[in-house]
């Protein structure tokens, strides 16, 4: 599950930055028909903040199960190493 979630915020962060280049190139190009590309980038950075918050706030120790908000190697509750 979380290699999906992983997988999903890289894939939106590449979205967004490929959304906002093309606006980018657009803008500079004279062209402001940018309505499409802004909402998508919005909607991927959207996409990649909830997966980036997932990721940090559901962190599971693999051998108690309990939700460890620190980012340390061992498991606060039982000691044991993590294992991703
Ligand atoms: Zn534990």
């Amino acid at each position: 599950m979380r290699k999906y979630i992983i997988g999903l915020s890289v894939i939106s962060i590449f979205i967004f930055a490929i959304a906002w280049g093309v606006m980018g190139l657009k803008l500079l190009d004279g062209d402001y028909d940018i309505t499409v590309c802004a909402y998508i980038g919005v909607i991927s950075l959207i996409l990649f903040f909830v997966s980036f918050l997932y990721l940090k706030f559901t962190r599971r120790c693999s051998h108690c199960g309990k939700i460890i908000q620190s980012g340390g190697t061992y498991c606060p509750h039982c000691g044991n190493k993590i294992e991703e």
